[in-house]
């Protein structure tokens, strides 16, 4: 049997995750689960899952609107299978096979593939040079991107793998410039301080997708949910379809967002601290790491591949990129509590010199 030719195409998504002792490669909470979730977990098991949920996640969503404040009203919300299934039905709802897909490079590596499973074409604009002024984010190429005429423009704020958020006057050219929806990805926005809310209201091509499973530690439950105007979210809803969000993760992403605010909030600023003190640990070992806005440290490296491979041999892994634009090699090190944070400073200087020898021996 012969799948759709484009199909043919279609990696399956490996991150070469390999089980390790301290894993700071995918910005989950290193913290854990939130205390409240954790007891709704528990105590669904009684409640049993014999049942179907409830179709469109409907308690959370009246939950996420209530919290999220900003006149965003239920049916301004759309949840799903993690934010990944809200990306991928975004694109399915907006975007006609054939069409564009545009977003800045680097972004996050799930959205070419994405693309590509709804038969779209994607595009990627490398970002500019930065000058001394751009740490807040206006490296991001207003101008090669609008002209890419997409159906589907993504942005991700703050950036993932750099971690550089995005300056409101560089969104909002977007939001100006755009003829397609802008997929705004505020995966990272509770580490960030802020966020591009209160523009869905002024905005009818704006969608705002963000997850359960960076702050709120439930990346293995798959909970996202996005923000839109109700004709936007409806149409998203649709192309996600019924009973995505399971009986467990409804119940469990539904009383952390309702209960666990205030620890999810204490983590946040956990996080942001031992951000801060990573970076000036990377300074000081003669590293320039990126200005992060997120729970993760981007510094650029030389060698980065066998770095990550000298690491993950001294038990600590962090997630190499190759060839950055403007950046070039980098590795992107998740913060947690700091003894884990510490494994890694101390790994780094030797996994850096056995990289620096091994580049040597080749040569
Ligand atoms: C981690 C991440 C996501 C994926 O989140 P899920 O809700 O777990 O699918 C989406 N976007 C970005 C930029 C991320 O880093």
């Amino acid at each position: 049997m012969r799948a759709r030719a484009i199909y043919d195409a279609v990696p399956l998504y490996d991150p070469k995750r390999t089980p390790v002792d301290i894993d700071l490669t995918d910005n989950t909470n290193l913290w854990g689960m939130p205390p409240h979730a954790r007891e709704a977990w528990r105590a669904q098991v009684e409640r049993g899952i014999t049942r179907y949920p409830s179709l469109y996640a409907s308690e959370l969503k009246e939950t996420l609107a209530a919290r999220l404040g900003h006149g965003i009203t239920p049916s301004m919300v759309v949840t799903g299978c993690g934010s990944d299934d809200l990306l991928d039905s975004a694109m399915r709802a907006f975007a006609a096979p054939d069409d564009v897909v545009a977003a800045s490079l680097p972004s996050f590596a799930m959205i070419p593939i994405f693309a590509q499973m709804n038969g779209l074409r994607y595009t990627a604009v490398p970002e500019r040079a930065p000058t001394g002024e751009d740490a807040d984010g206006a490296v991001v190429d207003v101008p090669a991107l609008l002209a890419q005429d997409a159906q589907i423009l993504y942005l991700s704020a703050p950036n993932n793998p750099t971690g550089r958020p995005l300056a409101r006057a560089t969104l909002r050219a977007f939001l100006d410039g755009s003829r397609g929806l802008v997929i705004l990805d505020e995966a990272y926005a509770e580490f960030a301080g802020e966020h591009a809310l209160a523009l869905v209201h002024e905005y009818p091509q704006l969608l705002i997708v963000r997850t359960m499973s960076k702050a709120w530690g439930l990346a293995g439950l798959r909970v996202g949910y996005a923000i839109a105007q109700p004709d936007v979210a409806l149409a998203v809803e649709k192309s996600r379809g019924p009973y995505k969000v399971n009986a467990v993760a409804e119940r469990v992403a539904t009383v952390a967002v309702r209960d666990d605010a205030e620890w999810v909030t204490t983590h946040i600023d956990l996080a942001i601290a031992n951000r801060e003190r990573l970076a000036a640990e990377l300074r000081s070992l003669s590293l320039s790491p990126l200005p992060s806005a997120a729970n993760f440290v981007c510094v650029p490296m030389a060698n980065v591949e066998r770095v990550s491979a000298a690491l993950r041999r001294r038990g600590v892994a962090a997630r190499p990129f190759a060839a950055l634009p403007h950046v070039g090699d980098a590795l992107r090190i998740s913060v947690g509590p700091w003894p884990m944070v510490q494994a890694l400073l101390d790994a780094l200087p030797s996994a850096i010199h056995d990289a620096q020898e091994e580049g040597t021996n080749v040569r």
